[in-house]
């Protein structure tokens, strides 16, 4: 068998006093190498040191009040019981054999003055005790000083060496002062918790100086003088063996106890050090990691004692932070997005068609524009109804989260004019809150006709898609806006910024063909070429909703400075862009870190502005999952039909149907639960916990796992039975909507 051979080898290093006594051990088998080399002997001591100093401080200090522990105060209340009646007791009898001329008067006086000196001293360390923590903490030396000084005066005031300094007569009968050595010791040991170190060095020289002292000085070496030593030396050694095991099993009992804590704590540190649950981008997961260096740098320099060190792991530390904030704050463009291996496998090809930029597999077409879908002539039994008549039920949005924006469109037509006419009459927008330095009635009245104009052809921009329509825009305004008047957002908005929220909710899908992006890229479709194949249709919505403002008739915001106008542009511009659904886990991964890992959001600064609303709008455009159940199953089913409808066009130029857009074979349940859970969920959990309002979390996250349980419901009911498409196909959506028509 190959024994290890150990060398040990000084490593010498002028750099820290640690480095300077490094001990590493060299094993040459190799096996072991890695490790035991360099183990640095001295932080095991160091350890074993603090943990001394933690244990005497358990025992001495309570660790929540900072005060005299309980039991420390229990040993005090013994310890001077006894201490006082003991000193109280050998001056009275000294006073008596004085009085029987068994004392002489010089005697008498050494006697009462060491007396009292002692019986000062343990006075007055007790007050001193209570008044500070120092010297609570450092009690144990005073205890063993005082201690000390009592057996020097019961070995030197015995009246055998006494009579030799003084010169008076030896007395027949004398103070019972060496039965106070052996008092002394079982009082120490009390008072000391049995730390065998202290009573080890207060019983060992107490014995050299008691046999010394007599043999040297009185010049008694008889019987006597031996037999009463050796009972003495016989006591106190037991006394000191019994205090060695007691303070060993002490010890041992708080190691113990102290392993087990630093083991919770590290398996605290490994859970923390998982990611997040859910789908992490690079950058986050290096921070996660960051955050686990940071804490298990803080636990070793609660441990380390040396200065120089301790500066070392303070500068690793500020260091770290600082490689966290700029990754959090710059570092997002090359982070890469790491799918959980738990993801189902459907789930995993839907998001990394939609969520994470493009990847074209699809067969390509030819060149075409498509804006050609045909708009549909609906008719609506109120379309004469303006907002008056439906104040009531108007006055829902942004207030009640679960308005239903279907009513206001099937009973007028309109959900967008309606809307915005509404919330600016509300509000008395052009009349209270812009220009109100240049407050003219008249000029509000032709900016209200404007803006209602604008908002009207904005509108009109909006195909009527199953799902990417008018309505949708709508509800993402009353969501948007529950967001907003129900947290502290409102309180840092401006009238412009409240203008750009409405604008960029209702114009973030104005123009949307029902395709995605991917399948205008896939297609060189004309957007795809105009825009660079990035953020196609955000680009396009973004776009189109400014370039409405230039229609006659419409630009109401003409008399904004440059400096508004490039506010409210840059508002605008953001909350649209980062709708994007292809950043999704990016926008996500930065507003998480920003707002749960460095809590650095000020939403004061224009910038952290942009990304605290353009994540309320990104939350808000898929609001329909966190919405009362009957709301989000009919959101959810016109949203799959948009899907389908893509589907079957794919299928129609013979390309691979993106995932969950194939009506024959889609399992709607799945794919809407998939969503639920990969998207919508980590998502709002966000944005609930940056908002940190009761209200939200009890409406719109209660809803959510409403929604996810009933999703995973419907799959478990379903389970072993036949797959049925759960609604209907175009075509008998289609019939349905004919029949409406008469
Ligand atoms: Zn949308």
């Amino acid at each position: 068998m190959k024994k290890a051979s150990v060398k040990v080898q000084e490593v010498t290093c002028n750099r820290t006093p640690i480095e300077k006594s490094c001990i590493s051990l060299n094993f040459n088998n190799e096996k072991h190498e890695n490790l035991y080399n360099n183990v640095n002997l001295n932080i095991i001591k160091l350890v074993q040191n603090n943990l001394n100093q933690k244990l005497m401080k358990t025992l001495y200090q309570d660790p929540q009040t900072k005060s005299i522990s309980n039991e420390y105060k229990n040993n005090l209340i013994y310890y001077y019981v006894f201490i006082l009646s003991y000193l109280i007791s050998l001056g009275a009898f000294a006073f008596l054999l004085h009085n029987i001329n068994y004392l002489s008067k010089t005697h008498l006086e050494i006697h009462i003055t060491c007396l009292s000196i002692i019986g000062f001293i343990s006075i007055l360390t007790l007050i001193l005790l209570f008044k500070s923590q120092k010297v609570l903490l450092n009690s144990r030396n005073a205890f063993l000083i005082i201690a000390s000084c009592l057996n020097f005066y019961l070995i030197l005031a015995d009246e055998r060496i006494l009579h030799k300094f003084t010169g008076e007569n030896l007395s027949e009968k004398q103070l019972p002062l060496s039965l106070g050595l052996i008092c002394t010791i079982v009082l120490s040991r009390i008072i000391l918790f049995d730390y065998f170190f202290y009573i080890f060095i207060l019983g060992t020289p107490t014995l050299i100086i008691f046999f010394s002292s007599h043999l040297a000085i009185s010049g008694y070496s008889s019987y006597s003088i031996f037999s009463e030593g050796s009972l003495i030396t016989l006591f106190i050694s037991l006394q000191m063996i019994e205090c060695y095991r007691a303070d060993f099993r002490i010890k041992q009992i708080f190691y113990r106890r102290e392993q087990e804590a630093v083991e919770d704590s590290s398996k605290l540190t490994k859970k923390d050090s998982l990611p997040i649950p859910g789908i992490n981008t690079e950058v986050e997961n290096i921070l996660v990691k960051c955050n686990t260096i940071t804490k298990n740098l803080k636990h070793i320099s609660q441990v380390v004692i040396y200065k120089d060190l301790k500066r070392l792991l303070k500068k690793s530390l500020t260091n770290i932070d600082k490689i966290k904030r700029k990754v959090a704050h710059g570092g997002f463009e090359t982070g890469r997005v790491e799918l959980s291996p738990a993801l189902d496998d459907d789930d995993r090809v839907y998001i990394t068609q939609n969520f994470l930029g493009l990847n074209s597999t699809n067969n390509l077409n030819q060149q075409r524009s498509l804006f050609d879908l045909s708009e549909r002539a609906i008719s609506f039994p109120f379309s004469r109804y303006g907002v008056n008549e439906l104040e009531c039920i108007l006055a829902g949005v942004g207030k009640n989260w679960s308005f239903d924006i279907f009513f206001v469109y099937e009973s007028t037509g309109h959900s967008i004019s309606m809307v915005s006419k509404y919330l600016l009459q509300k509000w008395n927008f052009f009349d209270s809150y812009l220009y109100v330095s240049k407050k003219d009635s008249e000029k509000a009245k032709i900016l209200e006709e404007l803006a209602t104009k604008y908002f009207s052809e904005l509108e009109s921009a909006y195909f009527q898609n199953f799902y990417h329509n008018a309505c949708h825009a709508s509800d993402v305004l009353h969501s948007m806006l529950y967001f907003v008047l129900n947290t502290d957002i409102i309180k840092n908005l401006g009238s412009l910024d409240l203008l750009a929220v409405v604008i960029a909710a209702l114009g973030h899908d104005v123009g949307h063909p029902a395709l995605t992006n991917r399948f205008l890229v896939n297609n060189r479709d004309t957007l795809a070429i105009q825009y660079n194949d990035n953020s196609v249709l955000e680009n396009m919505h973004c776009s189109l909703t400014f370039s409405i403002m230039n229609k006659p008739g419409c630009n109401f915001l003409e008399d904004l400075s440059s400096s508004e106008w490039f506010t409210l542009r840059k508002l605008i511009i953001e909350m649209i862009m980062e709708t994007d659904m292809s950043k999704h886990f990016e926008i996500l991964a930065k507003f998480r870190t920003r707002s749960i890992v460095l809590s650095d959001f000020n939403i004061s600064i224009i910038e952290d502005k942009c990304a605290i609303l353009a994540m309320g709008l990104k939350c808000a455009d898929i609001a329909h999952s966190a919405k009362d159940n009957d709301l989000h199953i009919k959101w959810s089913k016109l949203v799959t039909e948009e899907f389908f409808a893509q589907g079957d066009m794919e299928k129609q130029r013979k390309q691979t149907v993106s995932m969950y857009c194939d009506r024959e074979i889609t399992d709607v349940p799945k794919s809407q639960m998939g969503f639920l859970k990969n998207i919508c969920l980590p998502l709002y959990e966000v944005w609930c916990k940056y908002l940190n309002t009761e209200v939200i979390n009890n409406t719109t996250l209660k809803c959510l796992k409403n929604n996810l349980a009933y999703w995973e419901s419907m799959i478990k009911k379903r389970k072993g039975t036949v797959l049925i498409p759960v609604y209907p196909t175009a075509s008998e959506m289609n019939l349905k909507r004919h029949q409406s028509e008469f």
